[in-house]
Order: C-alpha cells, then structure tokens, then sequence
C-alpha cells in the first residue's frame, strides 16, 4: 500500500480500499484452510493521512471478519475485529515522547508504504483465545458432547480413579 507523499495535498489524503485475504503474506494459514481461524472476509482499510512539515499522521481503521473457533466447546464463530490505526510517520528516527497509543514508523523520500505497518497490526489484533459466550460449558472431557447444548450423565457415573481401587474391594 504505497503512497507518495507528494500526492497529500493540504487537506490531507483519504485512502478508502480493501485488500483480499492473501495479501496478509505475514499471516499465511489465515487465508488457507490449514489453520483452525481464517478470515472470512476482504480486509477493508479507511485511512486519513495529513502531513505538517514532515510529519506524516495516519488515522483510522482497517476491519475483517475471521472464522474462528471456541476454545472450549470448538463451535465455529464468526468475529468482526477493527484494529485502530494511529501512527505517525517522521522522514528520520526523532526521539518522542513514549506514547503507548500511537505507533512510530520512519519513511524515506518521496514514498511510503502502509503495507508491512497494517499487516503487522492485523497480525496483533488478532485473539489468542475466544469464548463463544463467557459462560461457555465446554465439551465433556469423557464423551465429548458439547455441555452448551446437551448434559450427559458422565459425572454422575465419574469415580476418580484413587477411589475405584476401594470400589472393588469386597468388604
Ligand atoms: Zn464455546
Ligand atoms: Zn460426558
């Protein structure tokens, strides 16, 4: 996603696009169906770039679905993720002041180029784990039915195996 910076007039540039999944090379199982979670939708970016001086700030957001599942009950879900985009670009690396909400890139001469920054970003917001609701029962670790939808009667049978040994002993 290249930009020159000579095109950002004084109102600034709106960049409004969509890049396919597979242009999140950095993240390939996620437009294959290897992996448990893909993306189950175009990824849609709408940017407002505006420079004074040489500072370049860029703000707004990219959104996309994936196709992930519940970590407990493995039901497939779908989830909506809008990662936000504050980012200031400086032609040279400046000290600043840490600021945990805007990210730093440096550009060099007339082009920069938006595409390893998104793609990093996207690659950050996605979830490490997910509940299809908070309360989620999970799966049965015995029979393996899905405890949301159905019960089943293992705990009822369940003897924890340090007690079976006093179960077959004939008193
Ligand atoms: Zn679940
Ligand atoms: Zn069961």
């Amino acid at each position: 996603m290249k930009i020159r910076v000579s095109d950002m007039g004084e109102s600034g540039l709106h960049i409004k696009t969509f890049r396919k999944p597979e242009w999140l090379t950095n993240i390939p199982e996620l437009s294959s169906d290897e992996g448990d979670t893909h993306l189950s939708s175009n990824i849609n970016v709408d940017l407002l770039l505006t420079k004074v001086l040489k500072e370049i700030s860029v703000r707004g957001n990219i959104w996309f679905s994936i196709e992930t599942p519940c970590a407990r009950c493995l039901d497939t879900m779908d989830l909506i993720l809008e990662p936000e985009v504050n980012l200031i670009l400086l032609p040279e690396y400046l000290p600043h002041e840490k600021d945990e909400d805007i990210d730093f890139e440096t550009y060099k001469g007339d082009e920069i180029d938006l595409g390893g920054y998104l793609r990093e970003l996207i690659a950050m917001s996605l979830p490490i784990k997910v509940l299809c609701v908070e309360e989620c029962k999970g799966l049965c670790p015995n029979c393996g039915v899905n405890l949301n939808l159905e019960e089943c009667s293992c705990k009822d049978n369940w003897v924890d195996p340090r007690f079976a040994v006093l179960r077959n002993l004939k008193v």
